[in-house]
């Protein structure tokens, strides 16, 4: 019955290593070869039409028809000898991932032939027929139209025949229908905050970047087992499996040296990604038994975002090319850690002044504590916000297990910083003596240096910790559109630091000094946002109920977490920031509650079906084989040992048909509580539904499967288990 299971289980065992080849010995020889970079636009474009496009680039003009008409004519050259011969907008919907519609380079020439086109127009603006991507309403039907826009604040590249230009996606009546659109909003409005703060303490700051490094972090699975596992295809983890004997107890994983298999992926992965411009930098082999990580070097939030959706797009490729599915789920595998993308996170000026950072004077650090601390009210004031813009039916498996970051959002700031805040708080006296000079910031321990501190005290449980030089959001999902944190964070930093400036001026209008009004507000802020704060374990059962006294967030449903958007704090910061309208605000919700029921309704569905006829039949067989066996023994003999031989059976035999009996009667009744769901109307009180009643149901018969797994015989079993599939050779 199970010779498939063991066919592939075979197979995945003697896979050997895909030979890659390397371009060049010199990355720097091929990085960027598919990205339309500055470089070539030089080369590409004439000088008038380069200098315009660098302008808009730059300061967000719009460009006029001529010029989009050259520089379409210079990107197409450019690309057709790359061999692209389609283009297409690249936005990226409510939905994961990302879409495009490739369009062939050519047009009706009007006298019945056809002729190599691609003009400014096509380039800068598109109407892609989109009404099939989540809107939330916005779009009905009738309205069904949107824009997608050209974002040239991001290169475009080529991706196999084709080039991919990265645009917004708006609908006619201007509401955002994706992720860039927001995301390019708030980068305006923290830049706009920011720099204002800035004047401070540096008069000449024009522009001030949000920066953003990620770290991606994967499983993957040999192609055969995977195409074997039902549960995986479609729903991207496992549904039901037992624990293998071994996992990660042994840590042997964790830096471990990376299987030949897993190696050839990696390379060929990091050639590909470089020839796209994306800097990727460290891999190695992450907690769990196949699971590893790759982090890029961090850029300008924007670019470093759509560098993100294209990497994981081309994981997925890669991957297949060497036999593996990528699994990009924040949890795959029940019992072993689940995959995140801590996003660092960092303020930086047009100066090179990193605004997260401590410096060697006391202005400098006067200026570091200020952006630290505005940091700390807006993840304060904005926690329950924070917490819903990581959150999905996916990660919501992660988060609050025992591994990743709680589902609490709080601040790790290590023991230095901490001090510093504490001291600044308590103490009317000059502080900034004690906070100047080169060792300010480790007045206590100078012999160790700066760089080593940082990578010390380090809090592995932490949502969000202070890493010497920028701030690491770690409970983003693996899965992830890192805009979506991005998008929330910078939002209430922006509004944060607005408010900051308007009390700093108030008090200076009041005769105030500059540093001394600035003192003043920073310390009421320190007391203010304190709860935030936490460095202790954010894994025990007293930082839940400390957290609860503290005020923070301590939602655990998912659908429930996305009413956070709708709080009358969100609606105003958004609003306020420019980022978005609060009918965008529903709008978006009514997406992710809808997108949050289909993800559970198809597991459900997915676990009924390989219940009835996976489970239940193999079971069904086993037990026929036992109560064989029983009538046999019991027809030879009657002796003594036989009979305690066939009691033995029959216990068994009993346990197989209670396992059986519960997943068929509870599979039943979950069919019929998602009927019941499925007749509510309203799309939160239905997400609602789904987690309260199916979710759990789900939990419910996997446990009992999972019972069956290690009673069957092996023989039998048709799925392949975690111990095949979690051990790559
Ligand atoms: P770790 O696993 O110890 O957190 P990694 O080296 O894997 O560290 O990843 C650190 C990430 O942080 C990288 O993407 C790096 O480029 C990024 N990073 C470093 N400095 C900054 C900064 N100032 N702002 C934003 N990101 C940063
Ligand atoms: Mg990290």
């Amino acid at each position: 019955m199970s010779e498939l299971r063991f066919r592939v289980v075979e197979k995945a065992f003697h896979t050997k290593p895909k030979e890659v080849s390397v371009p060049s010995r010199r990355p720097e020889e091929y990085f960027g070869k598919y990205v339309f970079s500055r470089e070539k636009m030089f080369r590409y474009l004439s000088r008038a039409v380069y200098e315009k496009l660098v302008d808009a680039m730059e300061h967000e003009t719009v460009l006029d028809r001529a010029v989009a008409d050259e520089v379409a004519a210079g990107m197409r050259r450019w690309a057709s000898e790359l061999g692209a011969t389609h283009y297409t907008h690249w936005f990226q919907p409510l939905t994961e991932g990302t879409a495009e519609k490739h369009d062939a380079f050519v047009e009706h020439d009007g006298k019945g032939g056809m002729m190599e086109e691609f003009s400014g127009k096509l380039l800068v603006q598109q109407e892609p027929d989109a009404s099939s991507f989540p809107s939330g309403g916005i779009r009905n039907t009738f309205e069904a139209r949107g824009y997608s826009a050209w974002d040239p604040s991001s290169p475009v590249f080529v991706v196999d025949d084709t080039l991919c230009i990265p645009t917004v996606f708006i609908a006619y009546t201007g509401e955002s229908l994706d992720y860039k659109a927001p995301l390019l909003r708030a980068l305006r409005a923290v830049d706009k905050a920011a720099v204002e703060v800035c004047h401070y303490f540096d008069p000449s700051v024009r522009r001030v970047h949000s920066y953003l490094g990620w770290e991606q972090e994967y499983f993957l699975v040999d192609e055969g087992l995977y195409a074997a596992r039902p549960d995986l295809m479609l729903t991207g983890r496992t549904l039901m499996g037992h624990e293998a004997s071994k996992n990660q107890q042994l840590e042997d994983h964790y830096f471990g040296a990376i299987p030949a298999r897993v190696a050839a992926f990696m390379k060929d992965l990091e050639i590909r990604a470089l020839e796209l411009g994306i800097p990727v930098k460290t891999r190695h082999n992450e907690v769990a038994p196949n699971q590893f990580e790759l982090a890029s070097v961090f850029e300008e939030c924007n670019l470093a975002v759509d560098h993100n959706m294209l990497l994981m797009s081309l994981m997925r490729k890669v991957a297949r090319t060497h036999g593996f599915r990528v699994l990009l789920h924040e949890k795959p595998f029940k019992g072993v850690n689940g995959s995140g993308k801590h996003n660092n996170w960092s303020l930086g000026t047009d100066t090179g002044m990193m605004l997260m950072a401590p410096g060697k004077t006391t202005g400098e650090n006067l200026r570091f504590i200020t952006f630290i601390v505005n940091t700390l009210m807006a993840v304060y004031r904005h926690n329950g916000l924070l917490k819903a813009s990581i959150m999905s039916a996916s990660n919501a498996h992660r988060l609050g297990a025992n591994e990743a970051p709680p589902a609490i959002i709080s601040s790790f700031l290590g023991v230095q910083l901490s001090r510093v805040l504490d001291r600044l708080e308590d103490s009317s006296e000059e502080i900034l003596t004690a906070l100047g000079g080169k060792h300010g910031m480790h007045l206590d321990i100078p012999q160790i240096p700066e760089l080593l501190i940082d990578n010390t005290d380090r809090n592995r449980t932490s949502p969000f910790a202070f890493t010497g030089n920028r701030f690491e959001f770690r409970a983003v999902g693996s899965e992830a559109n890192c805009a979506s944190a991005m998008i929330a964070l910078n939002a209430a930093m922006a509004e944060q630091l607005k408010e900051f400036k308007a009390e700093v001026d108030a008090l200076m209008k009041k005769g105030e000094g500059c540093e001394a009004a600035i003192l003043q507000v920073i310390r009421r802020y320190i007391k203010i946002c304190k709860p935030i704060r936490f460095d202790g374990n954010g894994y025990s059962g007293e930082w839940k109920a400390e957290a609860v006294r503290r005020g923070l967030d301590c939602e655990t449903s998912c659908p429930a977490i996305f009413d956070r958007y709708l709080a009358p704090q969100s609606i105003v910061m958004f609003e306020s920031t420019g980022v978005m309208t609060k009918s965008e605000l529903e709008a978006r919700n009514e997406v992710k509650w809808e997108t949050y029921t289909k993800k559970v309704q198809i597991e459900s569905r997915v676990l009924g079906d390989l219940a009835m006829n996976h489970i239940i039949p193999v079971a069904i067989e086993y037990q026929g084989r036992l109560i064989d066996n029983v009538y046999k023994i019991k027809r030879i003999t009657d002796d003594e040992e036989a009979t305690a031989l066939s009691s033995e059976n029959w216990a068994i035999i009993k346990e197989v048909a209670g396992h059986t009996a519960y997943i068929k009667k509870h599979v039943d009744e979950m069919i019929e509580a998602r009927k019941q769901a499925n007749k509510t109307e309203d799309m939160r009180m239905k997400a609602v539904a789904y987690h309260d009643v199916i979710a759990p149901m789900l939990e419910r018969i996997r446990y009992h499967i999972d019972k069956l797994e290690l009673i069957v015989d092996d023989r039998m079993w048709t799925l392949p288990k975690y111990r095949e599939l979690l051990f790559i050779r």
